[in-house]
């Protein structure tokens, strides 16, 4: 009744475009089985789950919402799929996002945009977009989305839902098509942090086939969430909530947010973040330089999309296979993270955003050492008018500035949609907290829920 139930909702909002391929008849079959077993019930038995596009799933389709793994089928199954679907999940189709991930709106995707089930005039954020319009409109009961900046917090924030996207390393990346492996995770949509924090339980932990996943042992998240009344020592950046690019609305709701906490018996402070205005900078010298040695193998010799052109040698082939394949957003990139690594520019560049990275963490690090959790906004303003943005790539690249951050030190955070703007759209706070620390992240995060 579930799938049935969530398979007429798909169908009844097409124009969200959320799903780019529905597993209907599989999803049935998978329910009514799980209705029939008579093994003990699995954490998230009958759980109707989607899955962002660049995840495998053996036996189905994953393109990243790009033409050039067009057809392909994936032949494993992810390590984060596997264990939900072990779980008794059920996977109900596949979700539309920014092709490789790349974006901040869901329009850069072979499959066209998704809309905001908010108001379609809006996007619903990216890169996981359909994912989070998915949860949002009710058409599947939690997503997995993969967040390399901020692409499950900044949809989550845009379409009013909750976003979690785990400490790099708390989640295997074996079977997620990579864009900038060092930054990239897994996380969860979802309509609640009680559910965002299950979901994230049983998929977290060591796997033998991702050495960047972490051997530290897994805590009972999702009985953190249901704890209450702790006090917690508060950290906030006056500069990011002063930036010039931040909505008055929302620097306003953030304000009272924290007056709030500390009335309640918080510890909450200011904390001199002056690296600002470098976060954005360093995210995308380093995720492009990344991006540009990930996206290397796709040359459609052994699998994806192949020119019909004729073509007189090699590198003609790769260069007409890779020309039409890839979208311009993702080309750009190719071709900034190519610049980034090359012979004259790598130290000017490369090396030294690796250095501000690394600064980051320290400072990343000492926070921590006197501080619980960081609020944060997540998005300087709410959703953005569809097109909005399209033509200006660097205010695109803007709009990531408080999301990034996280991924850069690899904390996990969480996007909770406490707010409603003027405008009538959502907007959220996001919560950041100590490597490895999701008890604290989830349990504060269900409690100001
Ligand atoms: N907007 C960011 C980018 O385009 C977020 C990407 C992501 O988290 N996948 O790089």
């Amino acid at each position: 009744q579930a799938v049935r139930h969530y398979l007429q909702a798909i169908e009844a909002r097409p124009e969200l475009n959320a799903f780019v391929s529905v597993f209907a008849e599989e999803a049935i079959a998978r329910a009514q089985e799980l209705d029939n077993q008579t093994t003990p019930k699995g954490r998230l038995h009958g759980v109707v789950v989607g899955i962002k596009d660049v995840l495998c799933y053996a036996g189905h389709p994953v393109s990243s919402a790009s033409k050039i793994l067009n057809g392909f089928e994936s032949l494993y199954t992810g390590t984060a799929v596997q264990r939900l679907v072990d779980e008794g999940a059920i996977i109900i189709g596949r979700q539309n996002c920014d092709e490789f991930g790349m974006g901040s709106t869901n329009e850069n995707s072979a499959y066209g945009p998704a809309l905001n089930p908010v108001n379609p005039d809006y996007v619903p954020g990216g890169s996981s977009g359909g994912s989070a319009a998915a949860v949002a409109a009710g058409l599947c009961m939690v997503s997995l989305g993969t967040d390399t900046g901020g692409s499950v917090r900044l949809p989550a924030d845009f379409c009013g839902i909750v976003g979690v996207k785990p400490t790099y390393g708390r989640v295997s990346r074996y079977g997620l098509i990579a864009y900038a492996s060092s930054f990239d995770q897994v996380g969860v949509l979802a309509q609640n942090v009680a559910d965002a924090a299950l979901v994230l339980e049983v998929m977290a932990g060591p796997d033998g086939m991702d050495s960047t996943a972490s051997t530290q042992p897994v805590p009972a998240i999702a009985a953190s969430a249901k704890e209450n009344g702790k006090s917690y020592r508060i950290a906030y950046f006056p500069e990011w909530l002063e930036h010039s690019s931040i909505d008055p609305e929302i620097r306003a709701a953030l304000g009272q947010l924290l007056e709030q906490l500390k009335a309640e018996g918080h510890t909450v402070e200011p904390v001199s973040f002056s690296l600002t205005e470098y976060i954005v900078p360093t995210y995308y010298v380093l995720t492009t330089a990344e991006a540009s040695s990930n996206l290397s193998r796709f040359d459609g010799v052994r699998f994806g999309h192949q020119s019909a052109n004729p073509v007189e040698d090699l590198r003609e082939f790769y260069k007409q296979n890779r020309s039409e394949g890839f979208g311009p957003e993702v080309k750009r990139r190719i071709m900034l993270g190519t610049f980034v690594l090359s012979t004259g520019y790598f130290d000017a560049y490369f090396t030294r955003a690796q250095q501000v990275r690394r600064l980051l963490q320290q400072q990343a690090d000492a926070i921590f050492n006197n501080y619980d959790l960081i609020l944060a906004p997540t998005s300087p303003t709410p959703a953005y008018k569809a097109g909005e943005k399209t033509q200006d790539p660097v205010a695109m690249y803007m709009g990531d500035i408080f999301t990034v951050f996280a991924n850069l030190v690899g904390v996990p955070a969480a996007a909770l949609p406490l707010f409603k703007h003027s405008a009538n759209l959502p907007f959220s706070v996001q919560v950041m907290a100590k490597r490895f620390n999701e008890l604290t992240l989830l349990g504060f995060s269900a409690a100001l829920e």
